[in-house]
């Protein structure tokens, strides 16, 4: 039997509507060019294709075409806001804010800054996870040059009030970059009005291809961050390298797929896929929820079980559930979550901790039955006869 897929937030398969547009710009009949080709109609194609790309992006966004550059993916465009504005203003002070649970394309960047004799604040989060607007407000000093926190937590699924977080910011002048990979798809964002200069995406997260990933830069964000990446000058020079049509019409056309209230309908439909999953869990005793207590996107639900032996746990569910422990970009090694561990859950707990995210082609039925399936198993697990055979 395949296991159920419920790993959204480590990726999303590619939507049929997406695959489609990508596989019209490969080919020697189709738009294929170099963007850059400025002497040949192939070339004009390709560069309509990108431009189109970048304004469905840009709908999504509520922002301008001009303050999107394209990148690899989030992972690099957040190497490029926070080195980038580092670098920028390293003349006006040495004093950057973020938190120790960021994704590690967040945290590796400040240490590696860090190394490099920036000073860095590592906000404590709350217990739920989001940082507290207070705690960044002691943390601002007049040598601060750049915040960066996440909108939507990927293990978590908690979201940080970015609207408060970014006036702090404001009022501060400091930069303020947000890693946006789990927030794209998830929640309106009005990027005309939310107080942030720079945030991140990623297109894999969206239903669209991986590979490709956009850095929204903020019109009025000056200096702008230094191109961390050198060559032909392209995306007005903050991102050389021949620009991947096929990608970019694709994360334009996951975009776009979130139009005419599409995204409030997914909204809803996480919603109810979180909910018949909880149901089919039960009254099973002995689950923790991770990041109780505050605003949520309903895509992701980590939770922790007592009495059970993570890695029991793990390979028991894995013939039936395609699920995530900590976040998939660790998994490699057979510590816990480091961000469950400096949110002060004991060990053992965090090493039972399962996410499951749930997306756009989840139905309501299956994932009410795997909760309910989990719930045996977890409580089968436990029982003395299964710890004997
Ligand atoms: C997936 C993810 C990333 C990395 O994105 P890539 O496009 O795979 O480089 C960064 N931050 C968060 C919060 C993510 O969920």
């Amino acid at each position: 039997m395949t296991p159920l897929y419920l790993d959204y937030a480590a990726t999303t398969p590619v939507d049929p509507r997406v695959a489609e547009v990508m596989g019209q710009h490969l080919t020697l009949d189709g738009v294929f060019a170099n963007p850059a080709s400025r002497t040949h109609r192939y070339g004009w194609d390709a560069e309509e294709a990108v431009e189109l790309g970048r304004s469905q992006l840009a709908t999504l966004l509520c922002c301008d075409v001009r303050e999107l550059v394209f990148t690899s993916g989030a992972t690099e465009a957040n190497n490029l806001a926070i080195k980038g504005m580092a670098e920028a203003l390293a003349g006006r002070g040495r004093h950057l804010i973020t938190s120790p649970i960021e994704h590690k394309a967040v945290v590796d960047c400040f240490k590696v800054l860090e190394a490099q004799g920036f000073e860095v604040s590592w906000l404590e989060p709350e217990p739920s996870g989001v940082v507290a607007p207070e705690t960044l407000a002691a943390a601002l000093r007049s040598d601060t040059i750049l915040v960066s926190l996440m909108a939507v937590h990927n293990e978590l699924g908690v979201k940080n009030d970015l609207a408060a977080l970014g006036a702090l910011c404001r009022d501060a002048g400091v930069p303020f970059h947000v890693d946006g990979a789990q927030a794209l798809g998830k929640m309106a964002l009005d990027l005309s009005t939310l107080p942030v200069d720079l945030m991140s995406f990623s297109g894999h997260k969206v239903y669209g291809p991986k590979g490709i990933g956009a850095l929204f830069v903020n019109r009025g964000l000056n200096p702008p961050p230094v191109a961390q990446m050198h060559g032909g000058g392209h995306e007005r020079g903050l991102r050389s390298g021949t620009l991947p049509t096929h990608q970019i019409a694709g994360f334009g056309a996951a975009a776009a797929c979130y139009a005419d209230g599409a995204l409030e309908a997914e909204l809803l439909h996480l919603e109810a896929c979180r909910e018949a999953f909880l149901r089919g869990l039960g009254a099973l005793p002995g689950v923790h929820p991770l990041g109780a207590g505050a605003p949520t996107m309903p895509g992701i639900l980590n939770l922790a079980f007592d009495g059970v032996d993570g890695e029991t746990l793990q390979m028991a569910v894995a013939s039936e559930l395609a699920c995530s422990s900590g976040s998939a970009c660790n998994s490699v090694s057979v510590e816990p979550s480091f961000v469950l561990t400096a949110l002060g859950l004991p060990r053992a707990l965090a090493f039972s901790a399962l996410r499951f995210s749930f997306g756009r082609f989840t139905t309501v039925a299956e994932v009410e039955g795997a909760g309910a399936w989990l719930a045996e198993r977890v409580a089968s697990l436990r029982s003395p006869v299964a710890v004997s055979s």
